[in-house]
């Protein structure tokens, strides 16, 4: 997956690193570009993938809260995931962005992928998430989280 650019609507984290972030989590992704947008919200984080506009680069959009309330512990949301995958407890602003950044990511591949995929893309982009995860706190010399 190429990462086309990162838009940064907001100045309360530093671009750079966001940027980085962002294309550590689409390593290992294939499929086309994806521009990813970055803005500000009073607290926690969120993402969204919306569908591809005709013809368009498809779009990610992250919404990242004060560093403070960006910690929260990432519980599976998907019902079939709740009791094969932990709930995580990001130890920082960066544990959360990778996870939300590499669960939207992976919605925009499945748009792409054929429609097998796409039934089960909630189950499919946590485990992902949490892959991706992994990676970055093993290159980080951190302990993963047990899958
Ligand atoms: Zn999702």
């Amino acid at each position: 997956m190429r990462i086309v650019n990162v838009e940064m609507g907001t100045a309360a984290y530093p671009a750079d690193e966001c940027e980085r972030l962002v294309r550590f989590a689409g390593e290992g992704l294939p499929g086309g570009s994806v521009r990813v947008v970055v803005r500000g919200r009073p607290y926690g984080i969120t993402g969204k993938a919306p569908g591809r506009r005709d013809g368009s680069v498809p779009r990610v959009e992250i919404r990242l809260g004060a560093k403070s309330t960006v910690r929260c512990p990432i519980v599976p949301t998907a019902p079939s995931l709740k009791e094969r995958l932990p709930s995580v407890r990001c130890r920082d602003w960066r544990d959360a962005f990778i996870w939300v950044v590499a669960h939207e990511l992976r919605h925009v591949w499945q748009l792409d992928s054929p429609p097998c995929c796409r039934s089960c893309s909630e189950e499919d982009a946590e485990v992902w998430a949490l892959r991706s995860l992994n990676r970055w706190r093993r290159s980080a010399g951190r302990l993963a989280v047990p899958m």
